[in-house]
């Protein structure tokens, strides 16, 4: 009687150093978390004449220490999400989103060719996109905030949308200003149209995807719930090894 007493102890002992919880289901932890997004700042700069950010600090700190402040922002500020309403009346807005969407999804990134300025149809062809999110690192991030930022701003050609559609990407996310081009001359946004009409996710002014290349990396991408068609959203990768 005496010795099981002692072996369930011991049982239980090593259970709970192992970090099981009382369900027997320990979730995996990564290595390490990489921020993808820009922090928003006060008059921070993205999109001139489309984004702005504004610090709201109306009133001095109250005499108990707290402080009451806000951000008037709009919705193509810093690092952010489109959806479907952005190119659509019809479709859904941010807060439609289903959390399946934005959460937990593994990330394969593709590398923009050398002098090259367009993701085409063979940049993915060898790539498995399936229920992936798909990050296109450019190193344009590193202009971002400066007057350069747009000139030349890679982006996806709309045939290489409709191949990342037709291959099941769940979300799409670049690091340049837009997943188009900014400066086409009929202002033309095929991309946007194929991938949010389709419920593909995109993400526009990331940074720091240099980070995750090689990685076996999980990404977030979750804004708070707005009624709008795009908002910034905290974007990061977990990764694992
Ligand atoms: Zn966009």
């Amino acid at each position: 009687m005496k010795t099981k007493k002692l072996l369930a102890t011991v049982i239980l002992s090593s259970l709970f150093l192992s970090g099981y919880s009382s369900a027997g289901f320990q979730l995996p932890q990564p290595e390490r978390y990489v921020e993808l997004n820009h922090a928003l700042t006060d008059g921070m700069i993205t999109y001139p004449g489309e984004s702005m950010v504004k610090h709201l600090n109306p009133q001095p700190r109250y005499p108990n220490g707290s402080l009451v402040d806000g951000l008037a922002v709009l919705g193509i500020s810093g690092t952010y999400i489109d959806s479907p309403h952005h190119v659509d009346e019809k479709l859904g807005n941010i807060s439609a989103y289903p959390l399946s969407s934005l959460v937990n999804l593994p990330i394969t990134v593709v590398t923009l060719r050398k002098n090259a300025r367009v993701f085409e149809i063979e940049d993915f062809e060898n790539t498995d996109v399936n229920g992936k999110a798909v990050l296109l690192f450019t190193g344009q991030d590193r202009k971002f905030g400066q007057p350069d930022y747009m000139e030349e701003s890679p982006y996806l050609s709309g045939a290489a949308a409709s191949w990342l559609v037709k291959h099941g990407a769940k979300l799409v996310g670049i690091d340049s200003v837009l997943i188009d081009n900014p400066n086409a001359p009929d202002a033309a946004v095929p991309a946007h149209n194929i991938l949010l009409k389709n419920g593909v996710v995109v993400a526009e002014d990331m940074t720091n995807i240099k980070n995750v290349v090689g990685t076996q990396a999980y990404l977030t991408a979750v804004p708070p719930r707005t009624p709008t068609t795009s908002f910034p959203a905290r974007i990061f990768a977990a990764v694992y090894k």
